[in-house]
């Protein structure tokens, strides 16, 4: 190799014949230069050079820093370069090409671009300007090149450059035994029959101001190897995204590929039963073509959504007011998670979670600043901060974010990534969606995953099917998302759930799953999702053999549904644990209280409401009670206990007695205060409390009415006690 500056002279990877002719043809316009594939190439062309070696160099004997002069043949997208990308911006290029220009293109010194059918037809006419003699073995395969690019001849993008050069290599000696030779390793008549067709129906259509082309046919034989056919028209036309609908007499294949991030062509495609992943899908469905196009259009444009009119006509003003300051605090800055899912679902959701392409807590530091009496918290380690706002909503910032499990269930690993992959690793398709808040592109609906097509389908899907096994707490999640929307877990979730459920749920973190079980017992009919647990075969991890009891969850509902004016501060979801675990003893319910970690505030709470329930059955079924007396053994008791024992009873009495005291009872006052009684020369002591408690007492017996009754009774008291 030379020591000094080199001219290298390379095209696309995954080489075809149109960038091998091109390359082995500019080698001849420069002689000095070096010829070098940027990656790997086509089978049939790597055939063809064991046959017919053409002394090309692999990327790996050149090192960049030798390179003075870049010539690009038949490309000029620098991601299609391999290494030599590295240096394409800061060398002087020269290009020769024959696609379409595009935005990114790389620009060159000198450039010879035309829209041929190939790049080789471009460089032969150069080279025979120059008089440049050409071998019968050349001659072949620049053939190669064009029978190859243009489909022998066939595409709509075959010029009469195209054909004058053929008839000119024709003259020079190309052997066309060889052409179709390596030619055949390609494609049949019958797919280039079929590409002609497609390239003939192609209809372009602008998504997200993306080029989107659908093109169909409707071969009359049945053809195999579908997928190569798009293959090569994706790479004849670089197409940004390409949907090919080739019709049979029975159904419709739909085959697509996308070169581009923010077309995800297997989502699309999800709905039709199909599937792939962002840059390939296939589905086969039935039905009029028309309709089908129509559809998998519709589903294109929802990806292109723009939401801010649901963020003005939904959202409370305060919200929007709080949406517009963080806006204007530049760029980066994406609405996430269930907040997007719920603002799409019309349901109210007044906590905002926000994702940062950059330093989540600088931003969350700025935002705070601006936010009235706001509350701000930072967790440095995870790169993220809450601010409580004055009305105690919350908003979530994280800088984006990816996790990786050195094991399952481990703690994940967190180092910043793109936001695509912050939101890849989030539990389901409909918690992956994102609305821009930049200025530029507000209200911009970003759906990477397909959460937009499974909230129309009403569908609960993991992203990868090692999601489950490695947070169990998501087949929870998954429950709680399905029971309460309405939505369906999907086929494959709902298998892998049972799958991890009988491996063990291995790597379960029970605090994390105390927290999904009250949000789950948080709602309005929990035993929906408790049921479907139980099904999935994952209730028994709370304890194993929990039964439901479907009459209690039923009585309770009753009960909540007749004193829900008198509740105010209670916990409905301790009555539903209660009912849940109505089945087990004292230590039992003490051993779950302990595994799941629950406050002592609540354990008190569970524990006294199923020790002291058929006492209090029994009690307030005496034949005579006092007011005074009910209202005594009942004012000390949570409400949930109260609840849980209307709910175990069946008896009219205690129920009644219960009521009386909700509705009437508890509402009763005295008029003296201590302060009164101070002023009745009353020295300040214990008696105090005695003194009131026996003014309530004779309000609840209805032995005394009005204030004078009470300074009655205080007299009396007084007069014959001290
Ligand atoms: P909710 O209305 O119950 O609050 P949410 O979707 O907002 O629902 P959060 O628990 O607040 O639920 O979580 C916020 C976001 O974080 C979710 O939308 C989801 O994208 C992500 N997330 C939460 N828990 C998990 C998990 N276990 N695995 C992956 N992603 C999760």
């Amino acid at each position: 190799m030379k020591t000094g500056g080199i001219t290298l002279i390379t095209t696309h990877t995954n080489a075809d014949f149109d960038g091998l002719a091109s390359l082995v043809c500019a080698g001849k316009l420069y002689p000095d230069a070096y010829k070098c594939f940027s990656g790997s190439v086509c089978s049939n062309v790597k055939a063809f050079l064991e046959a017919y070696p053409q002394g090309i160099l692999k990327s790996r004997s050149i090192k960049l820093e030798t390179i003075e002069r870049l010539i690009l043949v038949d490309t000029r997208e620098k991601h299609r370069i391999g290494k030599f990308s590295q240096i394409a911006d800061k060398t002087p290029i020269s290009i020769y090409d024959h696609h379409p220009s595009q935005q990114d293109d790389l620009t060159g010194e000198k450039e010879e671009i035309r829209e041929e059918g190939a790049t080789i037809t471009i460089l032969l006419e150069i080279l025979r300007k120059k008089g440049i003699p050409i071998t019968k073995e050349e001659a072949t395969l620049f053939s190669l090149g064009i029978y190859e690019d243009t489909g022998s001849l066939l595409f709509p993008t075959t010029s009469s450059s195209d054909i004058d050069s053929l008839s000119w290599l024709f003259k020079q000696g190309a052997d066309l035994s060889i052409v179709s030779e390596y030619l055949e390793h390609k494609l049949t008549k019958s797919h280039l029959l079929l590409l002609s067709d497609l390239f003939k129906s192609c209809r372009l259509y602008k998504i997200r101001g993306i080029d989107v082309v659908f093109a169909s046919a409707k071969p009359k034989e049945h053809i195999e190897d579908l997928a190569s056919v798009i293959h090569q028209m994706m790479d004849i036309e670089r197409f940004k995204v390409l949907f090919c609908f080739i019709e049979t007499e029975e159904c419709i294949h739909i085959i697509a590929r996308s070169r581009v991030e923010e077309i995800g062509v297997g989502s699309v495609l999800s709905c039709f039963g199909g599937g792939g992943h962002g840059q390939a899908g296939s589905a086969t469905v039935k039905g009029m073509l028309k309709k089908i196009q129509k559809m998998v259009l519709a589903n294109l444009k929802l990806g292109e959504r723009n939401l801010s009119f649901l963020i003005e006509k939904r959202l409370p003003k305060w919200m929007r007011e709080v949406i517009s300051v963080l806006s204007g605090l530049g760029t980066g800055v994406y609405l996430v998670g269930g907040f997007v899912r719920d603002l799409i679902l019309n349901r109210e959701n007044l906590d905002l979670d926000l994702v940062i392409t950059g330093d989540g807590i600088e931003f969350a530091k700025k935002l705070s600043c601006l936010l009235p009496n706001s509350c701000l918290t930072c967790h440095r380690r995870f790169g993220t901060a809450q601010i409580t706002l004055e009305n105690k909503a919350k908003i979530d910032i994280a800088g984006a974010r990816k996790e990786s499990y050195a094991k399952p269930g481990a703690l994940p690993e967190i180092s910043p990534a793109s936001l695509k992959s912050d939101l890849k690793r989030r539990d389901f398709t409909i918690n992956t969606l994102a609305i821009s808040a930049n200025p530029k592109d507000f209200g911009r609906l970003i759906d990477f995953y397909g959460g937009i097509t499974d909230i129309q389908n009403r569908t609960i899907r993991i992203l990868h099917p090692k999601s489950l096994a490695d947070d169990p707490t998501r087949i929870f999640r998954a429950v709680r998302f399905s029971s309460r929307f309405g939505f369906a877990i999907e086929k494959e979730t709902e298998k892998i759930a049972r799958d991890v459920a009988r491996g063990g749920l291995k790597h379960l973190s029970y605090e994390r799953l105390r927290n999904e079980l009250i949000l789950i017992l948080s709602d309005e009919y929990p035993e929906k999702a408790l049921n479907r647990l139980s099904d999935l075969g994952v209730l028994g991890f709370v304890w194993p053999g929990l039964v439901l009891k479907k009459g209690l969850f039923s009585k309770i509902h009753e009960e909540l549904f007749h004193l829900a004016i008198f509740l105010e501060g209670a916990q409905t979801w301790v009555l539903w644990f209660l009912a849940l675990t109505v089945g087990l003893n004292r230590g039992e319910t003490e051993e779950v209280i302990k595994k799941l970690r629950f406050r002592a505030e609540i354990r008190k709470k569970v524990l006294e409401a199923k020790a002291k329930a058929p006492f209090i059955i029994k009690f307030l079924q005496r034949k005579t009670l006092k007011n005074s007396t009910l209202y005594k053994r009942l004012i000390n008791l949570s409400d949930e206990t109260i609840i849980f024992v209307l709910a175990k009873t069946k008896s009219l009495l205690v129920k009644k007695r219960i009521h009386l005291f909700f509705a009437t009872l508890r509402k009763e006052r005295v008029y003296l205060t201590g302060d009164d009684l101070i002023s009745m020369s009353l020295k300040p002591s214990p008696k105090f409390r005695k003194i009131l408690d026996k003014l309530l007492s004779g309000h609840l017996d209805g032995k005394i009415k009005t204030k004078e009754d009470e300074l009655r009774f205080i007299e009396r008291f007084l007069g014959r006690d001290s």
